[in-house]
């Protein structure tokens, strides 16, 4: 007790009795933590690859690492599938939908068009679209069009505002196959957007299917499919969008790679000082 009074009253005693300790403790090998899932790192290792950075999205302006697949202003990196009867010549799969005020509408009955681009691997793809202002027809003829990318069913695009037809037939149904979880449908006229996450197949060396492709769908920020499974092997596709006869207009199109398997792969070193 008088020991403690004494070490208490004297704090540069108090730090000469620590000081041995605390190098005792310096020189004990660190407990390594637990590797991280992935088994390359460890919990909190401060060596790890950093996130590289990305500009997020603001607007009508895509994250800074997203291929533009539509600028506002040209199709020239899309086509359509020409028909038996058009005229052949160096043209013929010219994209004949109208470009105008940074969208693109559907020329009706122009055909369908598709990027001249394939885009392999798993992907974020984000689409914007609208139905048209004035509302015809009712059902599956009402603003009518489509996504297609390669492998997976239609994501429907239609004005399902106070529009009723067949649930996997509505806006955001994978046609034929699920309706969306919800209707997020906004007003005709109204700009409305896809996100959309597409996780392609996988095999394991000796070619076992160790998962199956996966799509995801967000329609105005709201999840309508979570991971809904498919047997496509495809790795790439191109994008489709459907001409069914409406005016449907798209713009600010883009796709960004997504590295899955090994995202620190593209991470930047740690700084110097770590
Ligand atoms: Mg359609």
């Amino acid at each position: 007790m008088v020991g403690f009074l004494l070490l208490m009253r004297h704090p540069l005693l108090l730090l000469a009795c620590l000081c041995p300790l605390m190098a005792i403790a310096q020189n004990q090998p660190k407990k390594e933590k637990p590797l991280a899932p992935g088994g390359k790192w460890h919990a909190n290792d401060p060596l790890r690859p950093r996130p590289r950075v990305v500009t997020p999205p603001t607007g009508q302006t895509p994250p800074s690492d997203a291929t533009i697949i539509f600028d506002g202003k040209s199709l020239a990196g899309w086509k359509r599938d020409p028909r038996k009867s058009d005229p052949a010549g160096k043209d013929a799969d010219a994209a004949l939908w109208t470009v105008k005020d940074g969208y693109f509408e559907c020329s009706p009955k122009s055909g369908s068009l598709r990027t001249r681009q394939k885009y392999a691997g798993d992907q974020q793809w984000h689409i914007e679209w609208a139905t048209p202002v004035e509302v015809k027809g009712n059902g599956q003829g009402r603003g009518n069009s489509g996504v297609f990318i390669g492998g997976f069913p239609e994501i429907q695009v239609l004005d399902s505002y106070q529009n009723d037809t067949y649930p996997d037939g509505q806006a955001a149904g994978l046609y034929g196959f699920y309706p969306p979880m919800v209707n997020a449908s906004r007003k005709p006229g109204e700009w409305q957007t896809y996100d959309i996450i597409v996780e392609r197949q996988k095999r394991d060396s000796s070619g076992k299917v160790i998962k199956k492709a996966r799509l995801t769908v967000i329609h105005n920020g709201i999840v309508v499919h979570l991971g809904r499974e498919f047997d496509t092997a495809a790795q790439e596709s191109d994008l489709q969008l459907q001409d069914h006869s409406n005016p449907v207009r798209y713009r600010n199109i883009w796709v960004r790679k997504l590295n899955l398997d090994d995202p620190d792969a593209e991470g930047t070193p740690p700084p110097a000082n770590k």
